[in-house]
């Protein structure tokens, strides 16, 4: 299968129309980063979530358009062939993609929540060098266990098959900036809250208005 296009990376330094403050959650199947962007969302009404597009049959709690765009294998085949699709991955038989005008929302100025698996994570931070990138890990494994097993949708097989992934799935945790153990849910919510907010001041971000007073002064 072929990959989606590439989209221009920004020069290096300044900040570019299109690149806000995205910031990538990743981690584990069950480890709860739809629980945690769930209360994200509540608390910070002004983000925005970058929705995916997934071949996976809905859940029984999940929306059209709130929590993916489910569409057909030949739907999906369309976007790509469209260039509709910054990233894809297939997790566990179902096919996920982040779509580009959902990534363009960032361009809106707020922070961007974007959760794809560690695959896709890669694929962003290398589109989006100044993305942020956090890594959601359980706090153990018969706790991720019990949390896969909550989830209504996932049978035995699907749980073993989880569970295989699994320590390939923890080292990844390696290339990510930020690690956020889901033990407390209010203090994981938190700890993401900050490290979303503390985004904001990078150098990436703030330098334009600091070169700028400099011109101002150069010019006085
Ligand atoms: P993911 O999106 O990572 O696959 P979910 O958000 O669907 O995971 O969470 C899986 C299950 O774990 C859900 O039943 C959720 O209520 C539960 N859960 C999430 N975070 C916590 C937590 N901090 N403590 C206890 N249960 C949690
Ligand atoms: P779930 O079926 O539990 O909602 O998601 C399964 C996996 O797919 C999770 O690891 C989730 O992060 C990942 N995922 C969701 N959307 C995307 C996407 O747009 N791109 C990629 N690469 N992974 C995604």
């Amino acid at each position: 299968m072929r990959k989606p296009g590439t989209l221009e990376k920004p020069p290096l330094g300044t900040r570019s129309v299109g690149e806000g403050h995205i910031v990538v959650i990743s981690g584990p199947s069950g480890v709860g980063k739809g629980t945690i962007i769930k209360k994200l969302m509540e608390r910070n009404p002004q983000w925005l979530l970058a929705i995916s597009a997934t071949t996976r049959p809905r859940r029984q709690h999940e929306e059209h358009g709130k929590d993916y765009f489910f569409v057909s294998r030949e739907e999906f085949q369309e976007m790509i062939q469209q260039l509709e699709l910054v990233e894809y991955e297939e997790v566990y038989g179902n096919l996920y993609g982040t779509l580009r005008r959902e990534l363009e929302k960032a361009s809106e100025g707020d922070i961007l929540i974007v959760e794809v698996d560690i695959r896709g994570a890669r694929t962003i931070k290398g589109l989006y060098p100044h993305a942020v990138t956090i890594f959601i890990s359980p706090p153990s494994i018969d706790e991720l266990i019990r949390r896969l097993r909550k989830r209504d949708s996932d049978d035995e097989r699907s749980l073993r098959r989880r569970l295989r992934a699994l320590p390939n799935e923890l080292d990844q945790a390696k290339e990510f900036e930020y690690i956020v153990i889901n033990d407390e849910l209010e203090r994981a919510v938190e700890a993401l809250e900050a490290i979303a907010n503390a985004s904001r001041y990078r150098r990436f971000f703030q330098l334009d208005q600091v070169m700028a007073l400099r011109d101002e002064v150069k010019s006085l």
